[in-house]
């Protein structure tokens, strides 16, 4: 079941409404972005980078989805290596 509503881009730093992504052979899809290339396991879904971050208190529990969260660049959004 792939139930989150958003999921943020490890290759462009992007969110996604999940309803947008690209179809792909796999779930949940495929990076909508035309200038991008990520694919499923790119997607990472949005409430688990909130949980996942030292700050995610501070992430927007809606990502807007023109903005960059970049991972560990300016404290916004700080992925931890798994
Ligand atoms: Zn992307």
């Amino acid at each position: 079941m792939s139930g989150s509503a958003y999921y943020w881009c490890l290759h462009c730093f992007r969110a996604s409404k999940a309803e947008r992504l690209a179809p792909g052979p796999i779930e949940p899809g495929e990076c909508p972005y035309p200038d991008c290339d990520g694919i499923f396991w790119d997607l990472i879904p949005w409430e688990d980078i909130r949980r996942m971050t030292k700050n995610g208190s501070g992430l927007p529990e809606i990502p807007k989805t023109d903005e960059l969260y970049y991972p560990e660049k300016d404290g916004r959004l700080v992925v931890q290596e798994v």
